[in-house]
């Protein structure tokens, strides 16, 4: 609970001392910010955008079994905008398998298509709901700790004190960077655009001839150490494309790669007889960086003060780049942690939920990327890959089980189930 600054210390604050202040409003941020306020803390959130919704490049798909980890997602039809069963995998457009996704009793597994813009704010209007303070247009610059007290600078001079600060400031976030956490960090790069699309006229919904809203698309081929999407939304189509397994930061940085990210969504376009409207060009696709699991670093200092959660922390599943669940499950984690005083607890029990999983990922996806088309031709499209996909969507399989049937077939390469 709320604990006033130990007296003698001296800096320029604003008036109220905050447990806990949370740098980013994005899912990592407002999810921390929403668990903490639950739980009776008084809370700060910052972000520096000028206003939300603000936009955010994603692509916005979120497992459904989210729900199942995190409390206060069960009603999707309040910040999805539509559930995908099915998806339709391709090879540079072309040999598509569209394959349902199953739980092990055979029901659909779902993935919802949010938007960014709305999801967002939706869980900052959580947090508020819950009791926190929100703060737009407040780019944080500085974090410094003195005695108890950390002290959050801005841009434009301001100050805000805190016991605890949570950086959820994204994939180049400065919380990290300024208390010595995640230094060497590495990303690779994503592009991403929204295409209006709307349904035809006809009514029965279908943007394509095998295609139907149900199905999100996922392309490999066309982008090295990556793959396309396209991920339907009400009223238009987020289409993207991403390299995720970067050698050294500069060359994700080449312009090149920008291009070669540009012809994969083209011909994901192409693929479902689309094309990027007129005066459409490259400002209207937007780049972002995707942070580079390693597992390596802690994710708190060492006393205990500053914790950082999603993009900031470095946790996304490294094969296919998600992180929204990520950041939401770490947010929630670190809430409990802070508002329990068992913030020393947090790294491990991070690493606990997820590095198993995610150092799996990093393995399959190293595999595959180095051999896309076997990979594609023998995995992807192989009817018990598919299914075990479905497993994965519906949180009931996991990224180690797959690596232990790649190892099982690659032993023993007539077996012909398992
Ligand atoms: C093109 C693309 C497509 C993607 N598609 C998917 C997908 O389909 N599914 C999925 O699960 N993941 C996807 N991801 C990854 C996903 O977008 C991120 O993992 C997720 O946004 C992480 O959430 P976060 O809250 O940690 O950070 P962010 O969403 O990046 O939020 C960080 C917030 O911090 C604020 N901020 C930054 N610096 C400061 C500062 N100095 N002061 C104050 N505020 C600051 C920003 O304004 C922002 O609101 C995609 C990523 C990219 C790039």
């Amino acid at each position: 609970m709320t604990t006033p600054p130990v007296a003698g210390t001296i800096v320029a604050v604003s008036e109220t001392f905050y447990d806990v202040i949370v740098v980013g409003a994005g899912p990592g941020g407002a999810t921390t910010a929403w668990k903490c306020a639950e739980r009776g803390l008084r809370v700060l959130l910052l972000d520096r955008a000028a206003q939300l919704p603000r936009y955010k490049p994603c692509g916005g798909g979120i497992p459904a079994s989210l729900a199942t980890h995190v409390s206060g997602f069960e009603e999707s039809e309040r910040f999805a905008d539509l559930s995908v069963t099915h998806l339709r995998h391709s090879w540079k457009g072309k040999d598509t398998v569209l394959a349902e996704m199953t739980t092990e009793s055979g029901a659909p597994a779902h993935v919802w298509m949010v938007q960014r813009a709305h999801f967002d704010a939706w869980l900052v209007e959580r947090a508020q709901a819950a009791g926190a303070t929100v703060r737009t247009g407040v780019k944080v610059s500085d974090v410094a700790v003195s005695g108890e007290t950390i002290t959050v600078s801005t841009a434009t001079g301001e100050t805000f004190a805190a016991r605890h600060v949570v950086g959820a400031d994204g994939a180049k976030g400065i919380v990290g960077a300024r208390v010595g956490l995640r230094l060497g960090k590495r990303w690779g790069i994503a592009r991403e655009a929204e295409i209006p699309f709307e349904t035809n006229a006809g009514g029965d919904n279908r943007f394509h001839a095998d295609l139907h809203p149900g199905a999100a698309y996922l392309d490999y081929g066309s982008v090295p150490n990556g793959y396309a999407w396209i991920f339907p939304k009400r009223g238009f189509l987020s289409v993207g494309a991403g390299m995720l397994l970067p050698k050294k930061p500069a060359e994700n940085e080449e312009n090149n790669v920008g291009q070669v990210l540009r012809r994969a969504i083209d011909t994901m376009l192409a693929s479902v007889g689309q094309t990027f409207p007129e005066g459409m060009d490259a400002p209207r696709i937007w780049g972002h960086p995707i942070p580079f699991w390693t597992g390596a670093e802690p994710l708190a200092t060492a006393d205990n003060r500053v914790l950082l959660v999603g993009d900031a922390a470095g946790v996304v599943q490294p094969m296919f780049g998600e992180g929204i669940q990520y950041a939401i499950r770490t947010g929630d984690v670190a809430a409990d942690c802070l508002a329990s005083g068992t913030v020393g607890e947090y790294t491990n029990r991070v690493r606990a939920l997820f590095a198993d999983e995610f150092d799996a990922a990093l393995r399959i996806g190293k595999m595959f990327y180095r051999t896309p088309f076997l990979s594609y031709k023998l995995g992807v499209k192989n009817p018990a890959g598919t299914k075990l996909v479905g497993r994965l969507m519906a949180g009931e399989a996991h990224l180690h089980d797959l690596e232990q049937r790649i190892y099982e077939r690659l032993r023993n390469p007539l077996k012909r189930k398992g």
